[in-house]
């Protein structure tokens, strides 16, 4: 380890689209200087480069919550920017299917919510009119909503970055803090290359935010459990039977949205993801196993309780993990004409959703302010969606409290 050492105002833990568009928004407001640190030899490495891709319109979420709220205002603002920037995405509108007449009420209530979180042209659909839609889905019911979009996401991250550095705001990659001190006012972050003294920080760290709270002193009150994406890809041969994003009626039992095709940005369409407890924060692969993540969870109480609660969907998620004729399964009942061999595996994700100690998980975004210091604690869908509402109120925080 050398003795470099660098001084700034404010420090950003982590380059997911959340810290850039942290980064981005004090950047353009905060006189200080700026710099984002962050572990990979890239930014959006990580949950931002393992997504979906959607632009979601905010049709599932509570209103008056934060992701509600973001998700609306984080849309309006991430179009307007794919449009003056000129970054390929597709505002193509998604299409909710209730595969059977018990479905029905469940798509009608999304239905209420969607129009309560300011949705506008939502439109029902029946049997017929699915199908002028999606040809090939078969559904009772259908939901057609319109703000729904696609985009790449790590592209959008590298935009902010770009925008970002422009304004005067340094990257740093290969960057990861591993201690965090203090020395009277000033907080001192440890990387492996040199120490960074800075008067503030904001916690991005997806995955490691609770661990990155820890470390800077602060009890976090919640655990970072993380929940595998896998996917599969439909083959080039069989791409006609998805025309833009098929969705599930979701399961109200459960805060993910059911596995549902979605096409890509950049060509392609996918099938997933489901959702699996992982053995590691940032285990992709099916047998990925960290003993230090096991045992932090093991030894969290939280973790027991969500563990007894939700035995048998997670019972299930693993089956339809390892066994594919279950995922195909879940795939037919939107589109009964798919058949496995249509279907290769892909890259998986990681989700960050926090946990808490009564074994419930944080339903909405968690956002933690300290004495000179801010920590994103819970921010899984829709905060890429999200992100530029959310890097804007992290900026209003920070205006009021560092005063820089
Ligand atoms: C499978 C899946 C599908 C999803 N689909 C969608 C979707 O379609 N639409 C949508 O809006 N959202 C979606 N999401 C959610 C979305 O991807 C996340 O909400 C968003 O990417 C979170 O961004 P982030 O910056 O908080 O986290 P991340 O992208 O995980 O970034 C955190 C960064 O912090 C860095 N870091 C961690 N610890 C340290 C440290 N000690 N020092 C320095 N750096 C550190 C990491 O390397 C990482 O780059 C999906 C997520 C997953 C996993």
């Amino acid at each position: 380890m050398d003795n470099n050492s660098e001084s700034f105002d404010i420090a950003v833990i982590g380059g997911g689209i959340v810290g850039m568009a942290t980064a981005l928004a004090l950047s353009k407001t905060c006189k200080g200087k700026i710099v984002v640190l962050e572990t990979e030899d890239e930014l959006a490495k990580h949950q931002t480069g393992h997504n979906s891709g959607v632009i979601h319109s905010g049709l599932y979420y509570k209103p008056g919550s934060l992701k509600a709220l973001n998700c609306k205002t984080g849309r309006d603002l991430l179009y307007t920017f794919l449009e003056k920037e000129n970054i390929p995405h597709d505002r193509c509108g998604k299409l909710v299917v209730a595969t059977n007449d018990e479905e029905i009420p469940y798509l009608m209530k999304l239905m209420e919510r969607g129009k309560e979180n300011g949705l506008k042209g939502l439109k029902l659909l029946d049997k017929s009119e699915i199908k002028d839609y999606e040809p090939h889905v078969s559904g009772v019911k259908g939901m057609l909503v319109r703000e729904t979009g696609i985009v790449d996401y790590k592209v959008v991250t590298e935009k902010f970055g770009e925008l970002f550095e422009k304004n005067g705001g340094k990257v740093k990659l290969n960057s990861k803090v591993k201690k965090i001190s203090r020395d009277g006012k000033e907080i001192i972050l440890r990387t492996p290359n040199e120490e960074i003294k800075c008067r503030s920080i904001i916690n991005c760290g997806g995955l490691y935010s609770d661990r990155i709270a820890k470390m800077s002193g602060i009890n976090p009150g919640l655990k970072i459990i993380p929940f595998r994406g896998e996917y599969y890809e439909i083959k080039k041969s069989h791409h006609h039977l998805v025309k833009n994003l098929i969705y599930p009626v979701p399961d109200p039992k459960f805060p993910f949205l059911g596995v549902h095709f979605t096409r890509m940005i950049g060509g392609g369409v996918e099938a997933g993801p489901n959702a699996v407890t992982a053995f590691k924060r940032e285990g992709y692969k099916k047998l990925s196993i960290s003993i230090r993540d096991m045992l932090d969870f093991a030894l969290y109480g939280g973790f027991w309780k969500m563990a007894k609660n939700n035995w048998r969907i997670s019972i299930d998620e693993y089956k339809r993990s390892f066994f594919k004729p279950l995922f195909v399964k879940s795939l037919q009942k939107l589109i009964p004409e798919i058949k496995g061999k249509q279907l290769t595996s892909c890259p998986a994700g990681v989700r960050a959703q926090a946990l808490e100690p009564d074994g419930f998980l944080v339903d909405d975004f968690r956002i933690v302010e300290s004495e000179n210091m801010v920590h994103v604690l819970n921010a899984p869908s829709p905060a890429a969606t999200a992100s530029l509402s959310i890097g804007e109120s992290i900026a209003k925080i920070a205006r009021k409290n560092f005063n820089c």
